[in-house]
């Protein structure tokens, strides 16, 4: 009798992105070889590789959009950038000049700020960490703190005390919205009971004063109800805050609105999945008009409306280029290449799978191509399938869009950060941030005497001891 040999069971993913509602999604792949009408070899040749190239027309129309989707609503709406998405000097002052506030969460991101020129008052300043010197400084200067735990609202009553008057503060709140996972661990808790008790404690307090409230309900949020639902639950607070004749300035949103990327796991494509941003500024301001019209009722105007969109602005305004510099293949028989850019320049490509462009056209049939980093790392992969076109070495691709959180996280890990450039005007390039080199990367170190010239002049492999001969 023969005997079957046992295997193992295996669980392989199904590969679904090149699936959408309507079947299979046309073959063939997209080339690039230009960005707003510079040729993407002329930008290497001039910066290198890899090169995150920002679109200064497309962030300008961006925000502008984005803007005008809520003034169509609602005049007194304020944006305040989101540092933490992007804050390269020139991307910020891009959108300072279009009238965006700073959004900010730490010590550096207010000194930045504050450096570009951003008055106090226009710095929105959330984050779970603002220490006594920092928090002294953005109180002088007239910031909107938005506190976001009962020992940091201590300090502020301390140093308001000190200075002998009340400092505004608004609260940072967090809540179910029954649309989206919830935040629970920045800002004060509603459902505990934590929220009404730090109002109870502003309130009493001879150095606070309420001035607004914050809520910031997570990220790429694929349902504009959930905005909805959370700004009526802010107005209704409000309202229950101002019973006793106080005034909120404004209310603030948060971020969070998503940018047309192709999530993990989603499976329609993000032109399909992702809403239009007319119907996030329509929920958000139908919920504040209906919330707040009780200001009118009273004869009063309506607070302000704050919003701190940041991968919604600047994500598809910023590619990376980036260029073969070796081929595989899988164990499993896939094509693959290496790139010189990977999850060190391109933080984001653990949460989407990035399109991914070449600059120059097919040489043959597409086929499912694994796309490697540089980093001598196993997770160090830019897309584990993608659709692309035989590769050769010093071949270029586009990945985009890069440009919400992938400059701010990169790390300086095992390769040089590479460099950012602007394309403004009529097809002017400018640098932004010059590229890493050694004297960039190891500048803040210091070597103590004792170890300055401890590596011996002479020694070569020959010399060790266990080589040949010994
Ligand atoms: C990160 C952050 C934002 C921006 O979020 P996006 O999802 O990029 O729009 C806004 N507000 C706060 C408090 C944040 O932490």
């Amino acid at each position: 009798m023969s005997t079957l040999t046992w295997e193992s069971p295996r669980i392989a993913p199904l590969v679904l992105q090149s699936l959408n509602r309507f079947g299979w999604r046309r073959v063939g792949v997209d080339t690039q070889s230009e960005i707003d009408g510079v040729a993407v070899e002329a930008l290497v040749e001039r910066y290198g590789s890899p090169l995150y190239v920002t679109s200064e027309q497309r962030l300008r129309a961006n925000i502008r959009r984005i803007r005008q989707a809520f003034a169509a609503h609602y005049p007194k709406v304020i944006h305040g950038w989101s540092y933490k998405t992007n804050y390269n000097g020139a991307v910020c002052s891009i959108l300072h000049q279009e009238g965006s506030w700073a959004e900010v969460v730490s010590r550096f991101e207010y000194e930045k700020a504050r450096a570009l020129g951003v008055p106090g008052e226009h710095i929105v300043f959330n984050g779970p960490n603002k220490q006594r010197p920092i928090l002294e400084r953005a109180i002088a200067e007239g910031a909107l703190i938005h506190v976001d735990h009962a020992d940091e609202l201590e300090l502020i009553e301390t140093i308001g005390g000190e200075r002998h008057e009340r400092v505004p503060v608004t609260l940072r709140l967090n809540f179910k919205t029954g649309y989206s996972e919830p935040w629970s661990r920045f800002g004060f808790n509603l459902e505990s009971g934590a929220a009404r008790a730090a109002i109870k404690r502003v309130k009493a307090s001879r150095h606070l004063r309420i001035n607004g409230l914050h809520c910031h309900i997570g990220t790429f949020i694929l349902d504009p109800r959930a905005y909805g639902a959370a700004v009526t639950t802010l107005c209704a607070l409000a309202r229950e805050i101002e019973a006793d004749g106080s005034r909120l300035r404004y209310l603030d949103i948060g971020g969070g609105l998503p940018s047309n990327n192709a999530l993990q796991g989603i499976y329609l494509p993000p032109e399909q999945a992702t809403p239009e941003l007319d119907e996030y500024a329509e929920a958000i301001c139908s919920a504040f008009l209906a919330g707040t019209a009780y200001r009118i009722e009273q004869g009063e105007q309506r607070p302000a409306l704050v919003f701190e969109s940041g991968r919604a602005v600047i994500d598809d305004a910023q590619s990376l280029i980036t260029s073969v510099v070796g081929r595989k293949e899988t164990a499993d028989g896939r094509p693959a290449a290496i790139l010189d850019a990977g999850l060190n320049a391109l933080f984001t490509a653990l949460w989407y799978d990035h399109p991914v462009r070449p600059a120059s056209p097919a040489r043959g049939e597409a086929r499912d191509t694994v796309l490697y980093g540089p980093l001598c790392m196993n997770i160090d992969v830019v897309r584990r399938a993608v659709q692309l076109p035989p590769l050769a070495v010093g071949d270029r691709l586009v990945i985009a869009p890069v440009g919400a959180y992938n400059t701010t996280q990169s790390m300086q890990f095992i390769e040089y950060r590479p460099a950012v450039v602007l394309i403004h005007g009529d097809r002017e390039v400018s640098l932004i941030r010059a590229a890493e080199d050694l004297e960039v990367v190891c500048a803040p170190e210091r070597l103590p005497a004792h170890l300055a010239h401890a590596v011996p002049a002479t020694a070569a492999l020959a010399d060790a001891p266990g080589a040949a001969g010994d």
